[in-house]
């Protein structure tokens, strides 16, 4: 099966639960707009080389599309797909007045140097430009890209307009139209997530213990803010390369220092190396699985120990791993909850753009703390009453949003 087709089945699942028209239902299984863009750069050796990328707009019907950039060697226009899919329902569920698009280019930034990696970020910008904007598609960061990819892309974007525009991509460097706490954003609600989920599964947050899969961005804030603020045990880490395990907990400020350093977690001293597949079989309360998707399947789902599991990742879980884990009675917090305060920042940092003024980092956390908390509270309250999962429940919330606009604003012409 397709990433597409996994995520379509978790939106059917919800649809079946829900009286929705099959008109509405097919309107929503398919991405408004999908393109994609074959571009040339210029590498430092003189050689040319020439890229795919792809900019998928899902859904504009709440507000302009938004969603982020990933550069990725394995990136398909089924992947960009099924991502912008799912940032539909991840604006919907947190109530934001947006859609959902993604982007992505077929590459591995680490085999570039930084002039290529400019260029090559300017150029796909250059070509996508004819579907983005501030009130059409707002781009941000996602998997390998940062704050200084999106600066390059607001100069693109403005040089070609012929005024300074921040306003088009969120996730910029502060002080050049970013926000405050934007960095930590998904982190931070994925922090809100495991303490929520702690307390569902009967256990206090700060005698909880947790294994991180993946320590780029996300998964870096969301085991740093556990521990800072929740008082949680970080127990195992792990990345592409390989996991460090420590029972007593990892000192996750040292770790992260290590891994700027080092570029792997695995040859931290303080604790015992581990595989790649062993952060699955940790035995912790909580797992935040915060790589990329389909990490936990068939294969590995029956070694999960955990009593909760938090998606830092967008899709991480197979349709199969996730129906096993249910099964279970492992608590699933969502993707489109749990990884939600990256986007709800950016529409924050969005805002303030707009308006040319920004807030205070304290004003950024509690709102985000606030929203997030809602969201998890309103998708807890629809899983007790339709009887269903998590994710069923956040895809009811979100889908009943989408249909009202749907309905409301009517089909044109
Ligand atoms: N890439 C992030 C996500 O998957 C953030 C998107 C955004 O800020 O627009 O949610």
């Amino acid at each position: 099966m397709s990433l597409y087709e996994d995520a379509l089945y978790q939106f059917n699942k919800a649809i079946g639960v829900l009286n929705v028209p099959e008109g509405y239902a097919e309107i929503l299984r398919r991405p408004k707009r999908s393109l994609i863009v074959e571009f040339p750069v210029v590498m430092d050796d003189g050689s040319i080389k020439v890229f795919t990328g792809f900019r998928v707009q899902h859904n504009t019907v709440r507000g302009p599309a938004k969603g982020g950039i990933r550069y990725h060697p394995d990136t398909t226009l089924d992947e960009v797909k099924a991502l912008a899919f799912w940032m539909t329902w991840k604006t919907a569920v947190m109530n934001l007045p947006y859609g959902g698009a993604k982007g992505g280019i077929k590459v591995d930034p680490k085999k570039l140097s930084k002039k290529e990696l400019e260029k090559l970020s300017r150029r796909y910008f250059s070509e996508i430009q004819i579907i983005i904007g501030p009130q059409n598609d707002i781009p941000a960061p996602d998997v390998n890209t940062n704050p200084d990819v999106m600066a390059w892309f607001m100069d693109t974007y403005s040089m070609n307009v012929g005024y300074t525009s921040l306003g088009v991509v969120t996730g910029k460097p502060v002080n050049l139209g970013g926000s405050e706490g934007r960095k930590e954003a998904t982190g931070r609600g994925v922090k809100v997530c495991v303490e929520r989920a702690c307390k569902d599964v009967g256990i206090e947050p700060s005698k909880a213990t947790i294994a991180v899969q993946g320590f780029g961005n996300v998964g870096q804030f969301s085991a740093l803010l556990s521990q800072k603020e929740l008082g949680s045990k970080i127990v195992a880490v792990s990345d592409s390369k390989g996991g460090i395990f420590n029972s007593r907990g990892l000192d996750i400020e040292a770790l992260i220092e290590h891994k700027k350093k080092f570029g792997r977690v695995d040859s931290f001293s303080d604790g015992e190396k581990l595989s790649r597949e062993d952060i699955f079989s940790i035995e912790a309360d909580i797992l935040i699985p915060a790589a990329l998707e389909n990490s936990i399947t068939t294969e590995n789902v029956n070694h999960v120990k955990a009593k909760a599991i938090v998606e830092g990742a967008n899709g991480p879980l197979t349709p199969e791993a996730d129906e096993i884990l249910k099964t279970k009675g492992v608590l699933v917090v969502p993707d489109i909850l749990a990884n939600a305060g990256g986007v709800t920042v950016s529409y924050f940092e969005w805002v303030q753009d707009l308006q040319a003024f920004f807030w205070k980092i304290d004003q950024i956390r509690e709102n985000l703390e606030m929203m997030m908390n809602e969201a998890y509270t309103e998708t807890r309250e629809i899983a007790k009453e339709h009887d269903v999962d998590m994710r069923t429940a956040a895809y009811i919330l979100a889908i009943n949003r989408v249909l009202y606009a749907l309905e409301k604003r009517g089909l044109y012409p």
